[in-house]
């Protein structure tokens, strides 16, 4: 189908640096043309310099919203009119939604990965241990929810110790009743903290490239064990591989990645996401 683009059409799309990576251009034009929503969704790649002018400017030429990723969902935070007590309470926004001359931010990954965690792998996260590798921009909305839905525990790995000190400190600030700690990613202290777990989750860029090991020790893996990758492409990543291959019940990023797209695409248009259609359209373009 082609697009019909008029005087009318609005513009909604994507920020971040690089951006030529990105996948929601597939699925969110894909869902406005199935709802025949006049509006183009564009990728635009923003340098971390021209963050600030670049909010500007969208709103001044009246771009309808914006997705944010890697690097500026943390840097866009102060820079908006307002932003929702969940975006803010993460710290972190990936959607700007462009109103009546103010910018508004919302973080969509915290329920998109909780959405998706809760309908691949049938669990509950409330009462339960978690571990968590990686401490940035994306465990920071996981861990959130996950401690909001009543996790038991929280332990964080990261190669920089101090950033999962720090999110644990957060964490457990936020959410007195979770036990949160930090753990060093030495084979022996990360084993035990995975022994010790119900459910873990790579929240880092570890298993994308060709040749990436899995994150974890596999040996560690145990069958008490659900794991969940965020990573989405490949689909089939080390760590996934590994969990199957020990018959644990295991997910990767594709559903968080359409989930958050489906939450954002609400708040652009106000209208209910067409999800199996999104879906169909991803798992096409990331091609399995
Ligand atoms: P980020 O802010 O860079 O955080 C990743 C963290 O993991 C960094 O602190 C990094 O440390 C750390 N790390 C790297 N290798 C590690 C290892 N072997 N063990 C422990 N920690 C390690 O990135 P992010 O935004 O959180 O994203 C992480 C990944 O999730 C990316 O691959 C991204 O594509 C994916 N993601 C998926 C979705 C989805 O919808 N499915 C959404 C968001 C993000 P250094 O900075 O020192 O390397």
């Amino acid at each position: 189908m082609t697009k019909k683009i008029d005087g009318k059409t609005k513009v909604l799309g994507i920020i971040g640096y690089p951006i030529k990576h990105t996948f929601s251009p597939y699925f969110q034009n894909a869902a406005l043309d199935a709802l025949r929503i006049n509006a183009v969704y564009v990728p635009f790649e923003v340098e971390p310099k021209k963050l600030r002018g670049t909010l500007r400017d969208l709103a001044a030429i009246g771009v309808s919203g914006i997705n944010v990723t890697i690097p500026h969902k943390e840097k866009v935070v102060p820079l908006l009119d307002k932003v929702s007590a969940e975006a803010k309470a993460i710290g972190a926004v990936n959607t700007i939604v462009f109103k009546g001359g103010k910018s508004i931010g919302y973080n969509t990954d915290a329920e998109g990965f909780l959405i998706s965690f809760k309908k691949e792998l049938k669990v509950n996260p409330k009462g339960k241990a978690i571990i968590i590798i990686g401490s940035g921009g994306a465990a920071k909305a996981i861990s959130y929810v996950l401690a909001r839905e009543g996790a038991a525990s929280i332990t964080f790995a990261d190669v920089v110790y101090r950033k999962a000190k720090a999110l644990a400190r957060k964490i457990r600030k936020d959410f007195p009743r979770c036990t949160c700690r930090a753990v060093s990613t030495t084979r022996s202290q990360l084993n035990n903290a995975i022994r010790g777990s119900d459910i873990l989750i790579n929240a880092t860029p570890v298993g994308m490239k060709a040749l990436d090991p899995c994150v974890v020790d596999p040996k560690a893996l145990h069958r008490g064990l659900v794991v969940y990758d965020i990573i989405y492409n490949p689909p089939l990543t080390p760590l996934l591989r590994e969990a199957r291959k020990r018959k644990i019940r295991a997910a990767g990023g594709i559903g968080m990645l359409l989930h958050q797209g489906a939450l954002s695409f609400g708040l652009f248009t106000g209208k209910r996401a067409p999800i199996s259609l999104m879906r169909a359209r991803l798992k096409k373009t990331i091609g399995r």
